[in-house]
């Protein structure tokens, strides 16, 4: 660790130096960092504050190799001069700190720090507000953003399935035709908005209300922390997904009325909660802390080289292909990420997390988040799920495993993994777009179909897998769209929508929790493009108009998901629920299964469901066990349930269709 000062350390060196058992315990951090209030007893009263009572600001920052540590303060989130500039004490373990008598709430700040022989200007990685594009940091006293009846607020009790729907914050809004008023399309607003009708013609619902009919149970945002892609000062129209994290801890501000007084923001987005929470829906935020926009943020240079990944030849691990990995598995790190998801279950209200890249993060930290979630809010309160892959080779540290698909056994059973065995199964391929899946004629997926509908993730591990860690999906807002999907294979729209409606049929009956990306129920589609990520928010926008010309298939959704959630043997999430599925019938282009549906103490009408996906272009007629058999969707009605009619020992089930009988108690 000696080096002469004034030379700058490479990747590898510092590599090292991480690596070694010495620099833990020699530097590792358990205490509080960022801006925080402390000594604050009795000072909730406005008078307390500004006769300066016992309140101090505390600043700090974690930065072993710094010489010397300033702390700037600045009356604005952007440009201008420091107004005051305070040296800052260095403490154990390579913490610095300053601390003030006065609140110092509304203050932007950021640290300057000799590094390496450098000087070197940093905002801070705790940072919980920052000023315009996430430049600055600023102090704040969080109860000050916090909307009227926060404190009360609560969210929706769970029923008996959890539905997600996948959108971004601007997409859901920005068409004209949602009937949104101006000033909200695009932004954190928009979600506050009750009874938004198509054109404003109060006949056809869109934005929330058009969602609750449909039931969905949660709303999952994309990227709604501070992100780097978007000009927070630009074109309003400019578009990203924001999978390009600059402050973890602080929302984007593109969607904030306000983007230059860092409270508005997160007065906004806790808005946005409160009424989700109040019309009905979770919220689930999707993180991204698997990389980060570019190198230059406030972890590289505060520690260099200590939270991201360095391979052994001394080069940057990009198995995000987004040019950096985050080293979940350095302690200082998981620290931080920890806290993050602590931070927006507990500040935020969020009801779940949607981890991308989860396979870049070790096994370990997740669980570890599971359990401090478990701890703090009850047992699988919050949902936490992800994706449990990586888009290439990344240098974690040795002894630790990466939270991929084949280490899901080791994974809590309250972590979900989204099941691209599912996705492909039904649609096919999402890397060759020409390949089909089940319902476009792919031979042999008969197998693949029967073992979705149990969750099955094909982890030959110490234990069977429950459906608690399964994410059933087949659209998500990477890869084409599924009405594009489908017509790479199947031109003839007549034919698709049969082959879209069995798809849907398919996985809205598999056990596990349900996701779909946004507009999925009205055939969405992004003209055949395969990651939209910085397309045009044209392109990217939900079409509201769609939405009701596509009436007769968001019906269709619709009467599925309510049937589903009168099926408790699709909705048990536990590790026996794989028991009460029966593969009965496995013919080219057909699979069939009953289900045990209705056990003590659970309630439905139907105490076994046989359910029948037939892509075959003919008929199949199935002879069914006993009789009582009723018929309760097929590929036309997903209301059948409704009116349900008899079906005597045997059923025909139509081309390219689904059927769902169910056997009423007697
Ligand atoms: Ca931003």
């Amino acid at each position: 660790m000696k080096k002469e000062s004034g030379m700058k350390r490479t990747a590898l060196e510092y590599k090292k130096i991480y690596e070694s058992p010495d620099f833990d315990r020699e530097y590792g951090y358990d205490g509080k960092l960022g801006f925080f209030y402390e000594n604050e007893e009795n000072v909730f009263q406005e008078n307390a504050f500004r006769k300066g009572a016992s309140r101090e600001s505390v600043f700090r920052i974690w930065s072993p190799f710094a010489k010397q540590a300033q702390l700037r303060l600045f009356r604005d989130g952007s440009g201008g001069e420091p107004f005051a500039a305070f040296p800052m004490k260095r403490l154990e373990k390579g913490v610095w700190e300053y601390r003030a008598a006065e609140d110092l709430h509304g203050i932007y700040y950021d640290f300057i720090l000799e590094l390496d022989g450098e000087r070197v200007q940093t905002t801070d990685p705790y940072a919980k507000a920052c000023g315009i594009n996430g430049k600055r940091s600023m102090a704040a006293d969080l109860r000050r953003t916090d909307p009227e009846g926060w404190e009360g607020d609560l969210a929706p009790e769970n029923g008996p399935e959890q539905v997600i729907w996948e959108t971004h914050v601007k997409e859901f809004s920005w068409d004209p035709a949602g009937g949104f008023p101006e000033e909200v399309r695009g932004k954190y607003r928009a979600f506050c908005c009750k009874d938004t009708t198509l054109r404003g013609n109060s006949v056809h619902p869109t934005g929330l209300s058009y969602l609750k009919e449909l039931g969905v149970t949660h709303v999952q945002l994309m990227p709604v922390y501070d992100y780097g892609s978007v000009d927070e000062a630009g074109d309003p129209a400019q578009f990203n997904w924001g999978y390009d994290p600059m402050n973890w801890n602080v929302p984007e501000g593109s969607y904030s009325s306000d983007p230059a007084h860092g409270e508005v923001r997160i007065r906004e987005l806790k808005e946005a909660v409160q009424s989700l929470h109040r019309q009905g829906f979770r919220v689930i935020m999707d993180v991204v802390y698997n990389h980060t926009y570019s190198l230059e943020t406030a972890l590289q240079k505060t520690a260099p080289w200590y939270y991201y990944r360095v391979k052994e030849d001394g080069t940057v691990s990009n198995g995000s292909a987004c040019g950096n990995d985050i080293a979940s598995e350095r302690p200082m790190c998981a620290k931080l990420i920890l806290e993050s998801v602590l931070y927006w279950a507990e500040e935020y209200h969020m009801d779940g997390f949607r981890f991308d890249l989860m396979g870049l993060l070790d096994v370990e930290l997740m669980n570890r988040i599971r359990a401090a979630l478990d701890e703090r809010f009850g047992k699988g309160e919050k949902l936490v799920y992800g994706e449990p892959w990586e888009a290439g080779y990344t240098a974690m540290e040795k002894g630790f495993r990466q939270a991929v698909k084949n280490n899901v056994r080791h994974l809590d059973e309250n972590i979900g993994i989204f099941s691209d065995r599912t996705r492909d199964a039904v649609r096919g391929s999402v890397f060759r777009l020409k390949e089909p899946g089940f319902v476009n004629g792919a031979q042999g997926t008969e197998g693949a179909i029967l073992n979705s509908a149990k969750a099955w993730q094909g982890s030959r591990g110490a234990r069977m897998l429950a459906p608690s860690q399964t994410i059933t999906y087949i659209s998500a807002h990477d890869n084409q769209t599924l009405w594009d999907k489908l017509a790479e294979t199947t031109p003839d729209e007549e034919e698709r929508r049969r082959q879209y409606r069995l798809a849907a049929g398919i996985y809205l009956t598999c056990q596990g929790r349900l996701f779909f990306l946004s507009g999925e129920e009205a055939a969405r589609t992004k003209g055949g493009l395969e990651d939209s990520y910085n397309a045009s928010i044209e392109i990217n926008r939900l079409d509201w108009e769609r939405a009701w010309r596509e009436r007769e298939l968001v019906d269709y959704y619709r009467g599925l998901i309510a049937l589903r959630k009168q099926l408790p043997g699709l909705c048990d999430k536990s590790l026996q629920a794989a028991e009460r599925i029966r593969a009965a019938w496995k013919r080219k282009g057909f699979a069939g299964f009953y289900v045990d549906n209705c056990r003590d103490g659970e309630d439905s009408p139907w105490k076994t469901l046989c359910i029948l996906y037939n892509r075959r272009k003919k008929p199949v007629r199935v002879p069914l066990e006993g009789d009582g058999w009723e018929a309760l969707a097929d590929g036309r009605d997903s209301f059948l349930w409704k009116k349900p009619e008899r079906v005597r020992k045997e059923a025909q089930v139509e081309a390219v269709s689904i059927l769902v009988l169910g056997k009423r108690e007697k």
